[in-house]
């Protein structure tokens, strides 16, 4: 099985264990003791998979106050459209995964990229950020912020390109560049030509 198919399986059995949680009050029969099969790799792997999405799953977070004021955070006014959905997207479906997500940067001025630039914490120069036209945005953890393992990532990653393909956004996710690995951020593939002026 291939690692996005992996990732496909864990998220679904999440969805699904969710889906009995109204139910709590309703008994279920005693399960069956069942041998446990012996250990594989795939096994490992599939409890490590579902390891990470207990990892950054936080319900009560989610809950919370500061979850709902995050939520507020990026400038989203006259970004793409395209972005501004699948921002909004990305973040609920996380949420119903019990994992509180933001979007922290979504507009970033050619005042705001050259400081990011000189402090080292974005790798373009004034213009050459997608996010200087509206058309990008970076997801971030709502609790650990950009500080999420590559697998925690890679489940993001996941949810995110399924819903980009669902809905026909042509995205590009930062997490699949080699060079300048960028896991948070999203951006339109084609926003050079897709450059929002703002008002
Ligand atoms: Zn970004």
């Amino acid at each position: 099985m291939s690692m996005a198919d992996k990732i496909r399986e864990a998220v679904a059995r999440l969805n699904a264990r969710q889906s009995y949680r109204p139910d709590h009050r309703i008994r279920r029969a005693p399960e069956r003791v069942i041998t446990p099969p012996v250990t594989s790799n795939e096994d490992q792997e599939d409890g490590s998979l579902r390891q990470s999405l207990a990892a950054i799953a936080d319900r009560q977070f989610c809950l919370g106050v500061k979850y709902s004021e995050q939520q507020m955070r990026a400038d989203r006014d006259g970004a793409h459209p395209d972005i501004i959905e699948f921002g909004r997207l990305l973040v609920k479906r996380m949420r119903r995964l019990d994992v509180p997500m933001f979007e922290s940067t979504m507009w970033r001025t050619m005042d705001d990229q050259q400081s990011a630039y000189v402090l080292g914490h974005s790798n373009a120069k004034p213009g050459q950020s997608a996010h200087n036209y509206g058309c990008a945005v970076d997801v971030i953890h709502g609790v650990k912020g950009w500080n999420l393992s590559r697998q925690e990532w890679s489940i993001i990653g996941h949810v995110g390109k399924e819903l980009a393909a669902q809905r026909g956004f042509k995205l590009t996710w930062g997490g699949d560049w080699q060079r300048l690995w960028d896991p948070a951020h999203w951006e339109l593939t084609e926003w050079r030509s897709n450059k929002m002026v703002r008002a």
